[in-house]
């Protein structure tokens, strides 16, 4: 399946797309992820990134679709994927849609998260990452052993971006130029919505049971 994850930031979108692409068995693509590992590593693209996203602004489309082309090039990505964070922009879709296209593919649906921007600053400033890509929060999703990922068992971090400040920008950023993306794929009968308010394996469940349905 080609699935995009859709949503303002804290939504969850990284949280359900790690179980969905584990019981679909498709890859998880968050540009998000790829940003900070580049990042970590002190690539150019790291470098470039980093004073974007550390003050809340969109890392610019040429650089963002590139990345996406470059990792949809991928083996594991013929048996589709979870985009998790991408498209944010209308252009970024317009070119995603376009280089699909050329591969003979398209997006197959869209899971739009809904949650508000009230929620969202609480989610954030208790999100707690490991660099396995598992997400925690301190009071509605902590790890078994406090600071420590269930997975990997690596220290847990707090994201340079997740402070209220920046939040506020990202939301602002998100209404901007993201949500606009709601109705370029409603237009295309694409929208699953989904209710981010909800207890995490709730959402998993709706959204399983609706691309079943689909
Ligand atoms: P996004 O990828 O959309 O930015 P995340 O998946 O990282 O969002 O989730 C943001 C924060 O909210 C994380 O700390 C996560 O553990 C928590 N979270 C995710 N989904 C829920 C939910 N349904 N209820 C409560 N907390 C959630
Ligand atoms: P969240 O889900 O919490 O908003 P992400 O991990 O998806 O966070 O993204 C973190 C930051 O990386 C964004 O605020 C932005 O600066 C940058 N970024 C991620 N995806 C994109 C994208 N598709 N286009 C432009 N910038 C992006
Ligand atoms: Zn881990």
């Amino acid at each position: 399946m080609r699935l995009i994850l859709l949503g303002p930031p804290g939504a969850g979108k990284g949280t359900q797309a790690t179980v969905l692409s584990e019981t679909l068995k498709i890859p998880h693509i968050s540009t998000g992820d790829i940003f900070r590992a580049n990042i970590k590593g002190g690539t150019p693209l790291g470098l470039l990134a980093k004073s974007y996203i550390d003050s809340g602004k969109l890392v610019p489309d040429d650089v963002t679709i590139d990345i996406v082309a470059n990792r949809l090039s991928d083996e594991d990505c013929a048996s589709g994927f979870i985009m998790d964070g991408f498209p944010r922009t209308i252009p970024q879709a317009q070119m995603f849609d376009e280089m699909l296209g050329k591969l003979d593919r398209k997006v197959e649906a869209v899971i739009n998260i809904i949650a508000d921007d009230s929620i969202i600053i609480k989610r954030l400033s208790g999100r707690r990452m490991c660099s396995c890509g598992k997400t925690y929060h301190i009071a509605n999703n902590p790890p078994k052993v406090e600071g420590k990922c269930d997975v990997c068992n690596s220290s847990l971090y707090i994201r340079d971006d997740d402070k209220e400040e920046t939040i506020k920008e990202r939301l602002k950023i998100y209404h901007e130029q993201t949500s606009p993306l709601v109705d370029y794929y409603q237009k295309k009968g694409l929208i699953l919505n989904f209710d981010g308010t909800k207890p995490i394996e709730v959402t998993t469940r709706e959204i399983l049971d609706s691309l079943n349905n689909k």
